[in-house]
């Protein structure tokens, strides 16, 4: 992927998008270069050293800064190794650098607490100065930007934007780009993983067609059958197709629904099934083709609970009876699992507001629906005022209450169609459909005075009392969202140049 010459502008100041070169013609790049990204080969997890390389040159093209660079975790968390690193002028890609939890503590806390660290001026940020010697000296690094990888609830890696240079103002979307950025690898990371899985998957199927054409060989020998099933490594049950009953089963079938092994030979299948006709659908199938793959079904275990399970079957005959043989796999972690993925990919786990990029897709679906049907919509961002005094002194746990009370005490002012998100470590937005400015601007003070009314327990019989600033918008014409987030941004940072615990629409 290479990055023309033209297209990396000089770093801009403000705070927000004040640069020279046009937020809309900047979007427009990103969109160009992010669905480049998702049409290729490495969202596929096939070669996935190829598809952090992809993922870093594109990092440095997207933010225009000099170093890109993907790290991973190892088990214990306490260690992050660099997997690749793209120096822009050099066009160089490395990877191997290590920093341990032990050499920058502050720093690994920060990435585990905040959705992305934006440090303007790296040497003197809280989160990344400790970094000033060891790497970023040397380096002459100025500013970070940071945004911690998520898989399944864990956090597996980080991106890193680094900028040469002096310091550097990093702008809104620019963090929204860094998260975007840290989602992609999770899903090169993701997909990954999942190609490991179906590689499991594929030789559990292929035991239970090894045993089939075993036990066709020694169709007369019970106990062969039996000495074949105890020593395969998934749990599998041979069952008479004319009543239903089970013939044989080994430990591990046993185990998985609770029968004693002893007593497993004459039960009914059919009464492990969560939805005993799904039992009936399944032997049709089975009939019908003579084989079942990956057939994902709701099963019970005799004590009741269920379970989910990916079965695969085989017809085969045992003393010239038709029986299936069923191979059985618990999914429950599994599905479990996806579950919280969906969860984690649109809330925010400490506050339960919708998390930063599903409020950007929400606010992005309904600026469409409105610019086509001619509706209103208004955003409000919020900030909390102060926050860095609640943290130093009542520490960062009550910080986190203190945000969980921000987010309550706006919730019981919204309606069932407003959205509140959170967008940062201590910013919120609010989405209000089907409202003006003037109507956004009242629900803001009644989510200000709500905010301000609250008092959360400090845990030392002290009570915490916090403000909110908070800037108002309207969607304008065919604006893009960005800008309406920007002009809600500027709004709240005159609030807050208006001595702050106020509304500015
Ligand atoms: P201002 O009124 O100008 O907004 O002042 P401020 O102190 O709130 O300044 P700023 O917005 O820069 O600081 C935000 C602080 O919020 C810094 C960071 O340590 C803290 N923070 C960010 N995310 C979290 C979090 O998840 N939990 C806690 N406890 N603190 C957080
Ligand atoms: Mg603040
Ligand atoms: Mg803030």
């Amino acid at each position: 992927m290479s990055s023309p010459e033209s297209s990396r502008a000089p770093v801009s100041a403000g705070r927000l998008g004040a640069d020279g070169e046009g937020v809309s013609e900047r979007l427009g790049t990103h969109r160009q270069l992010l669905s480049r990204l998702t049409r290729s080969e490495a969202l596929t997890g096939r070669d996935i050293d190829a598809g952090y390389a992809q993922v870093t040159e594109l990092m440095t093209t997207l933010l225009r800064v000099e170093r890109g660079s993907v790290w991973r975790f190892d088990a214990s968390g306490s260690q992050l190794q660099c997997v690749d690193l793209f120096e822009w002028t050099e066009r160089r890609h490395s990877s191997g650098a290590v920093l341990t939890s032990e050499l920058v503590p502050s720093y690994f806390r920060a990435l585990s607490q905040n959705r992305c660290i934006a440090a303007h001026d790296a040497a003197t940020d809280l989160a990344t100065r400790e970094l000033a010697e060891p790497y970023l000296a040397p380096l002459g690094i100025g500013a970070i930007l940071d945004a911690p990888i998520w898989v399944g609830g864990r956090m597996v890696g980080v991106v890193c934007h680094e900028h040469v240079g002096g310091p550097r103002r990093w702008q809104f979307e620019e963090e929204l780009l860094a998260g975007t950025m840290a989602d992609f690898v999770a899903r090169v990371i993701e997909a990954a993983d999942r190609l490991r899985a179906e590689h499991t998957l594929g030789q559990y199927r292929d035991h239970v067609d090894e045993l089939t054409r075993v036990e066709q060989s020694l169709r007369r020998s019970g106990e062969n059958l039996r000495i074949v099933l105890g020593a395969a490594p998934v749990a599998l049950v041979l069952t008479r197709l004319k009543d239903q009953h089970v013939v044989l089963a080994n430990e591990r079938c046993a185990a998985l629904f609770g029968v004693p092994l002893e007593e497993v030979v004459g039960q009914r299948t059919r009464d492990y099934y969560a939805v005993p006709e799904e039992r009936d659908r399944m032997v049709e199938q089975l009939l019908a083709r003579g084989y079942l793959d990956s057939h994902l079904v709701k099963l019970k275990k005799r004590g009741g609970e269920e379970f989910w399970a990916e079965i695969s079957g085989r017809i085969v005959e045992l003393d010239g009876q038709r029986c299936s043989l069923v191979g059985v796999h618990d999914v429950t972690a599994q599905k479990n699992l996806e579950e919280q993925l969906r969860e984690l990919a649109t809330r925010d786990s400490l506050t339960g507001a919708a998390n930063r990029r599903h409020f950007v897709e929400l606010l992005e679906r309904e600026r469409g629906r409105c610019q086509r049907s001619g509706g209103k919509l208004s955003l409000c961002m919020l900030d909390a005022d102060h926050f860095k005094r609640v943290n130093d002194g009542y520490g960062h746990v009550a910080g986190d209450h203190v945000l969980q009370a921000i987010a309550a005490a706006a919730q019981s002012q919204l309606r069932t169609a407003d959205v509140l998100g959170r967008l940062g470590g201590e910013e919120f937005g609010i989405l209000l459909p089907d409202t003006d400015l003037r109507g956004a601007a009242v629900l803001a003070e009644r989510v200000r005075a709500a905010v301000a009314r609250a008092r959360v327990p400090s845990g030392d019989a002290r009570e915490i009392e916090v403000t909110i600033s908070i800037g108002v918008a309207q969607l304008q014409g065919d604006e893009p969202f960005e800008s309406l987030l920007q002009r809600a941004d500027r709004a709240l940072y005159v609030a807050k140049d208006r001595g702050r615990n106020c509304v500015q629409s």
